[in-house]
């Protein structure tokens, strides 16, 4: 049995526990406190609002344990307001720099809301490298704009005005989507994930 935590702090922490629910041999652990990350297998850190899970986490206390997870090599995904909380730099497409926390485990710089407001969500099919096409759900998402090794962006989109933008970044074990996987119930995402779980 692989036990997968998911943060459940704020944000669609739920779908992605409804999702691993789904999966074979998957246990789901919902994660509010340093005790709960003793006996992950992996992590998820979900979409929702990056400044206030990051706020969270500092004030629960995680960020050292996540840290010595992913030094470890335990898999770490961050989805949408999760991977900004993944990223070594942040800025926003408005407000321009932010100092706001993130973890800081992954060599990638990301703008949060670049593609606009909430109004402005829409679905894509983007290709990522070693999962194939998956069916993503961008609402307020940051894009990936900058990856330096070990990191590798790994999936674009086309996205009029933009360009080609990128939308998910990897660094060994450690996973970017600026997009929601458990909104389209993309299994293909969590079965990939899952591989780089250690045997
Ligand atoms: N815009 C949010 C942030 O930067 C992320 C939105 C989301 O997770 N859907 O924190």
């Amino acid at each position: 049995m692989v036990r997968v935590g998911v943060l459940a702090l704020q944000g669609d922490f739920l779908e992605h526990v409804q999702i691993l629910r789904e999966l074979d041999g998957v246990e789901a652990v919902a994660v509010k406190r340093v005790d709960d990350l003793s006996s992950v297998d992996a992590l998820i850190i979900p979409g929702g609002e990056s400044t206030t899970i990051g706020s969270l986490i500092v004030a629960r206390g995680l960020a050292d344990k996540i840290a010595s997870l992913a030094e470890s090599g335990t898999p770490i995904m961050g989805t949408c307001a999760g991977a900004v909380l993944l990223a070594k730099s942040v800025s926003d497409k408005t407000v321009g720099p932010k100092d706001q926390f993130t973890l800081k485990l992954m060599n990638i710089e990301v703008v949060r809301n670049a593609f606009g407001r909430q109004r402005e969500s829409f679905i894509a099919d983007v290709d990522i490298d070693e999962i194939g096409r998956v069916r993503a759900a961008f609402i307020r998402a940051p894009e990936i704009k900058n990856a330096w090794p070990p990191a590798r962006i790994t999936g674009f989109i086309d996205y009029p005005g933009m360009g080609r933008v990128g939308v998910s970044a990897q660094q060994d074990s450690l996973l970017a989507l600026a997009f929601h996987p458990e909104i389209t119930g993309e299994k293909k995402v969590y079965e990939y994930f899952l591989r780089l779980v250690k045997a």
